[in-house]
């Protein structure tokens, strides 16, 4: 291994990892193509070695005061807020999104950690007085052990601090599986949960692939999956988790759509149709891939559009530039692929990023913002999520015509709505089947106190991500009745107990 190539392994109980992978893979720096590191890749055997030290901590973690638990993510947040510049770094040159980004990204993590802080409030139970004659009814919420949070490739730190924040302040233990293309984020803000002062094993993070997450699926210690990748993988964790007994939250793709009607402020629309279709290079769940513009103002928005989009500066996220190349060189041929595929199908290609100026290495990943205009239903760069800086414009003669495809549509993660209408906005709102909607905003991402997640192929399972479903999900609730004894006793009664 060259000594600029840098290894990286499990954290596990607080260190390194200090054994022998049996295999490896390459992680790139996207705007050079250079490899830049060497990632541990678990075997079913050390995923394991790495769920007993979760599940042997979980013991007493579980049984650990509130207090003392809000008191550790008080310091995380003060940690992770101070060393936010760093894990951006990380990001930026593992995922190649632009550092301003990566920094946001970061933030919106932050927000997760200060909703987590709120445990003591958040997992106050009911208490019902007299029920029956001298009987208590009380509900309490319990930690269910050890959950995994696997995570994808683009989002290396708020992904996982969606879910691992709560489950700590829920009294779990968590393994985090990172994605393989960017895993260095979560190894330094694992690190940072020790300087917080958690306990050695309550949070580890494993690295793998196929094989760790299946060992993951099946092992009877691990009691809740949290997931977020790609419709066909979410779909497989969700069925192989539940079916082995766990509690499975499985987050999917998506193909997010903003329709702009007529009355719409066309500025607005386009300034947000650029920021949420080029941002981190469209390699986020909820950017707008979809442009659907309600007659007779296409013309004019694409107009809008294309004069924001000459200047966008695409290039290496350290500089100074809009835009960073995609994640890896296969990503990038990939959706280099849908953009040819979009000209042979008859879509109009307006702005070619096959064509871009790249401020950045020769060999970076690179492919610049993309336009096509009459962009149809049935072509393969609208019926596929293409995870790039690819927007396709669909032209449609009215509302009703706009949100019958976007209900026709099986995601359902993001959407948004422009108008200046708020009756439209208002019935959009109510008749749109997506899990998250924005009305003049382009990326609903909710806040921390509220829920993210999408429906139909864009999530498997029940509860969203954070927010009361996050503390519902990292729990189990339990219910107490109880009686304590005076000298009234009611003697033997085999009827069924009713509230007398
Ligand atoms: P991915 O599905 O390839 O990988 C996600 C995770 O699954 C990774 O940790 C990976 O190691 C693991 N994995 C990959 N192949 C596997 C297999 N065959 N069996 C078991 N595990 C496997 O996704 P990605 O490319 O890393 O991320 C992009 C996808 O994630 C997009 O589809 C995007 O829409 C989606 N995403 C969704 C949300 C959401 O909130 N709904 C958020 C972020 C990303």
């Amino acid at each position: 291994m060259s000594t600029d190539i840098k290894r990286i392994t499990h954290l596990v109980g607080g260190s390194p990892w200090t054994g022998v992978a049996e295999r490896t893979s390459k992680v790139y720096n996207p705007a050079t193509g250079d490899v830049t590191g060497e990632l541990d890749l678990a075997s079913a055997a050390t995923v394991d070695e790495v769920v007993k030290v979760a599940h042997d901590a979980s013991k007493a973690w579980g049984q650990t005061s509130l207090t003392k638990r809000t008191q550790v993510l008080f310091a995380y947040r003060q940690l992770v807020n101070e060393r936010k510049e760093q894990i951006a770094a990380l990001i930026t040159a593992e995922h190649g999104k632009v550092l301003s980004d990566a920094l946001g990204e970061v933030t919106r993590g932050l927000e997760v950690i200060e909703f987590a802080c709120g445990i003591p409030h958040l997992l106050k139970g009911g208490f019902s007085e007299g029920v029956s004659t001298k009987v208590d009814v009380y509900s309490i919420r319990q930690p269910l052990g050890v959950s995994a949070v696997i995570s994808p490739f683009n989002f290396p730190a708020m992904v996982p601090m969606w879910f691992v924040p709560i489950a700590v302040a829920c009294g779990n233990s968590v393994v985090i599986k990172p994605s393989e293309k960017d895993p260095s984020a979560a190894n330094a803000m694992a690190e940072l949960w020790k300087e917080a002062g958690l306990p050695d094993g309550v949070v580890n993070v494993l690295h793998g692939d196929k094989e760790a997450v299946d060992r993951l699926l099946e092992h009877p210690d691990i009691k809740s999956v949290s997931f977020v990748g790609s419709t066909p993988i979410a779909k497989y964790v969700y069925e192989n988790g539940t079916k082995n007994g766990k509690r499975v939250q499985a987050l999917g793709g998506a193909k997010n759509h903003m329709i702009v009607l007529p009355d719409a402020d066309l500025d607005l629309a386009a300034d947000a149709a650029v920021n949420a279709g080029f941002g981190s290079a469209g390699e986020r769940c909820m950017a707008i891939s979809a442009l659907v513009a309600v007659e007779p103002i296409a013309d004019e928005l694409i107009s809008k559009i294309t004069d924001r989009m000459a200047k966008l500066k695409t290039g290496d996220g350290t500089r100074s530039c809009d835009m960073g190349p995609l994640v890896t060189g296969p990503h990038r041929d990939k959706v280099s692929g849908y953009v040819a595929a979009g000209v042979e199908e008859g879509a109009e290609l307006v702005v070619d990023g096959r064509d871009g100026e790249f401020d950045g290495g020769a060999d970076g990943f690179w492919l610049g913002p993309t336009l096509f205009d009459k962009v149809t239903p049935e072509m393969s760069i609208y019926t596929d999520e293409i995870f790039g800086p690819v927007l396709s414009v669909l032209r449609l003669p009215s509302y009703d015509a706009a949100l019958d495809l976007v209900n026709s549509n099986p995601y359902g993660n993001g959407t948004a709505i422009f108008t200046n209408d708020g009756g439209a906005a208002r019935r959009f709102q109510n008749e749109v089947e997506v899990g998250m909607v924005g009305i003049n905003v382009p990326i609903p991402v909710p806040m921390a106190y509220y829920s993210f997640g999408g429906w139909k192929n864009s999530l498997f399972g029940d509860t969203h991500a954070h927010g009361l479903d996050g503390v519902h999900f990292f729990t189990r609730s339990k219910v107490v009745t109880s009686r304590w004894l005076d000298p009234s006793h009611g003697g033997i009664n085999l009827g069924f107990p009713t509230g007398d």
